[in-house]
């Protein structure tokens, strides 16, 4: 996501922080490579030019020229405009969903034709009855959602709506292209109130372009549903025009929110840091794959750190916490600590719970540039192409050999790459890998994280 625009910007970082004096000429020289990084990632012109001369203002004040090392100060300063660009000034609420209504809490989706809509409509719903909402911070608790899909022109969006929801185990609400979308609404409504929903997400027709029909259309779903959130879908790789639409919407219906979709593409990604100045709607989530998971909160300050190279530890935390299987992690903690040896098998649930924490290119994205630089030019695709790879390797052992490696002889190890249909040297590498990984176990029960440190030679 937005990895082009991450690695300009984080390189102006680095010489900024390493200035020790700010000059006219080098405040002006840094000032032009943060424009044309923000230009090149598609930020709207205005929006540039508007984000440029309040961090050129704030540059020249007391802030900075009076700071012990300008350099660093002047970061702060394009970090925190960045983060106002973006909806900073909204607070950290705004990314959250406001459900407080009376049940059921109304979530009106719109976007135009192939924006992800229905997808969305399925991740939101995965998020939601998981339990991933919060509101001041805190989470609360599991909702039982109803989906329902509006589309009345193509039966097929009823069916994927279906699909989707199957998939995500949330109760899909059966429509029908002979109805009307406004009693569609209707029933849903009813039948959500009636069977004690908390959350109901409509999922509504999208055209090729905007056009009056749909807006008349979706204006009078939204009188009648009286929805708490009316989200705008938009897909990221329109760049620019996706802006522009959201714009055309929020001026013809009272969103709340956008959500932008498809970031993991090759998009630029300006139209995320554009949407809120343009629009003037905060962004709630960001769509980061096409799997059910693939969703995230949109928080305009880690956001701005992560394409100013500085990473985003927090949600990497969160991404692994909503993902990892606290009892199974529990179990290995105490595997370490109680000397057990640590065989094969712990090593396939190590990887198991690796995999589950989430696709690896979202979770290198949210490191710091250097670190991420460190972990070598690893291609998301190529890691996790890898780990079904050792997970081959593993699953073609039987469980006596993985309980006890020092099984594995020349003739077991051939018939082991056979089956996992690899070459031998692979089965070589993956145990050499767990001896180290073994030997790690020992240092650390031992005691002495430097000790370790030392073995792993850092
Ligand atoms: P709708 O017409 O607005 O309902 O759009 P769909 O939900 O059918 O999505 C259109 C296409 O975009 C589908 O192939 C989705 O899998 C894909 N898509 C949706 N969201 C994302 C996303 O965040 N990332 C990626 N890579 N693909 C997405």
């Amino acid at each position: 996501m937005l990895d082009n625009l991450t690695q300009r910007l984080s390189r102006v970082v680095k010489t900024m922080r390493g200035e020790a004096r700010l000059t006219e000429s080098n405040t002006q020289q840094m000032l032009r490579e943060v424009r044309m990084a923000l230009l090149e990632a598609d930020v709207a012109l205005p929006v540039v030019r508007d984000f440029i001369a309040r961090v050129k203002e704030r540059a020249l004040g007391q802030e900075v020229v009076g700071s012990l090392n300008p350099g660093q100060a002047l970061v702060g300063v394009v970090h925190k405009e960045l983060t106002a660009l973006m909806g900073g000034d909204l607070g950290a609420e705004a990314s959250e969903l406001s459900l407080a209504a009376q049940p059921p809490a109304v979530i009106l989706m719109a976007g135009l034709q192939g924006a992800g809509k229905t997808t969305t409509t399925g991740k939101l719903a995965k998020w939601l009855s998981d339990g991933h909402h919060t509101q001041g911070g805190r989470k609360t608790g599991k909702k039982k959602v109803l989906v329902v899909s509006a589309d009345v022109y193509r039966p097929a969006a009823i069916d994927q709506l279906k699909a989707v929801a199957a998939q995500v185990k949330v109760d899909f609400l059966p429509s029908d292209p002979s109805q009307t979308p406004e009693d569609i609404a209707r029933g849903a409504l009813d039948h959500a109130r009636r069977h004690f929903y908390d959350v109901l997400i409509v999922d509504t027709a999208g055209r090729l372009g905007i056009d009056e029909a749909m807006m008349r259309e979706i204006r009078s779903l939204y009188d009648l549903l009286n929805p708490v959130e009316t989200l705008f879908v938009v897909d990221a790789m329109q760049g620019q025009d996706a802006v522009n639409v959201a714009k055309a919407f929020a001026d013809a219906l009272p969103l709340t929110g956008v959500v932008m979709t498809k970031l993991d593409g090759d998009a630029r990604g300006g139209a995320a840091l554009s949407v809120r100045h343009v629009t003037g709607k905060p962004l709630k989530f960001v769509g980061v794959s096409e799997k059910m998971d693939g969703l995230e909160p949109f928080h305009p300050e880690r956001m701005a750190q992560r394409v100013l190279g500085m990473g985003d530890i927090v949600s990497l935390v969160e991404q692994a916490q909503r993902n990892i299987d606290i009892a199974e992690a529990e179990k290995f903690a105490k595997k370490i600590k109680s000397g057990d040896k640590f065989d094969l098998n712990d090593f396939r649930d190590q990887l198991q719970q690796v995999k589950k924490m989430g696709d690896m290119g979202s979770l290198l994205q949210k490191l710091p540039a250097q670190f991420a630089a460190a972990a070598g030019q690893l291609q998301s695709g190529q890691a996790e192409k890898q780990l079904r790879r050792t997970e081959g390797i593993l699953n073609s052992m039987t469980p006596q050999e993985r309980a006890k490696p020092e099984l594995l002889k020349a003739s077991r190890k051939r018939r082991i790459a056979a089956g996992a249909g690899v070459p031998v040297q692979e089965v070589n590498r993956l145990l050499n890998q767990y001896q180290q990984m073994a030997g790690m176990m020992k240092q650390m029960k031992k005691g002495g994280m430097a000790k370790m440190m030392r073995a792993m030679g850092g």
